[in-house]
């Protein structure tokens, strides 16, 4: 996947695009970042990006040249149909989750753009834009940590990323329910024993565990998603266990 970033601040992605899990991905060539100053699109002489909001108000505003010679910058490398999807982010878009997520995962390109002060003409967007994802409901001073928070989400996602498939099988939101407590070593620290079950090398007993801790997990944490995960019904049983002791 290419993913092309437009900002006013491309130095933030430096250290982001080379760590972790991101970084091996560019590595192996499974994802590609590019960054675009906008800025340096102005055709202004001081190279200004930015102005004041018509009709008055605080803060400044993006204005519609650099951002659109950006946009038909980036486009100009790619065929009509290798056309990049684009996504600003924005409080405004549709909120972030795991499902959105993949979905974006299968997409081959993706230029995300990033505003900053108080947003981007919207003449911009509405030429421009296919979606708006926002990352919660608050407001960032600028685009770029969504943007990183997007990407990070959408890389590990791809396959051949991540070290092995099943470390996505049973995340947090993958399966619709909260993952399981996690424990390594040493077996005890500070008086405090891992659950004996880990220890049995019982696979069965140790996965009905993980379910079971799963469930607690999401009971008592984030209630709400139990409306939408798909449950047997040894989930359903466990669940009325765990009701019964809490
Ligand atoms: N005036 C805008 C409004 O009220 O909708 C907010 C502008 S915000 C200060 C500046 C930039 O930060 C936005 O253009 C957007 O790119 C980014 N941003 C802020 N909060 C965000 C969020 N929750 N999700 C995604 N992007 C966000």
């Amino acid at each position: 996947m290419k993913i092309e970033i437009l900002t006013l601040f491309p130095e933030m992605f430096e250290t982001f695009k080379s760590s972790s899990i991101v970084g091996r991905a560019v590595e192996k060539k499974l994802i590609s970042i590019q960054t675009h100053n906008i800025r340096g699109f102005s055709d202004n002489k001081h190279k200004q990006a930015d102005d004041y909001p018509y009709g008055g108000g605080a803060g400044m505003v993006l204005m519609p040249q650099p951002v659109s010679d950006a946009f038909r910058y980036v486009f100009s490398r790619y065929s009509e149909e290798q056309k990049p999807m684009v996504i600003y982010l924005s409080p405004q878009g549709k909120v972030l989750t795991q499902k959105l997520a993949r979905q974006l995962s299968k997409e081959t390109a993706l230029i995300l753009l990033c505003g900053h002060y108080e947003g981007i003409d919207q003449r911009a967007i509405d030429r421009f834009v296919d979606m708006e994802v926002s990352i919660g409901d608050y407001v960032l001073t600028g685009g770029e940590l969504p943007a990183m928070v997007l990407t990070d989400c959408i890389v590990r996602l791809i396959p051949g990323v991540l070290g092995s498939s099943e470390s996505i099988v049973e995340e947090s939101h993958s399966a619709g329910l909260l993952e399981y407590p996690q424990y390594t070593r040493p077996a005890v620290y500070d008086g405090d024993a891992v659950p004996e079950v880990l220890l049995s090398g019982n696979h069965k007993e140790i996965e009905k565990w993980r379910r079971m801790q799963s469930l607690k997990n999401t009971l008592q944490k984030r209630p709400d998603l139990l409306d939408k995960a798909v449950l047997t019904t040894e989930d359903l049983s466990m669940l009325k266990e765990l009701k019964n002791s809490l």
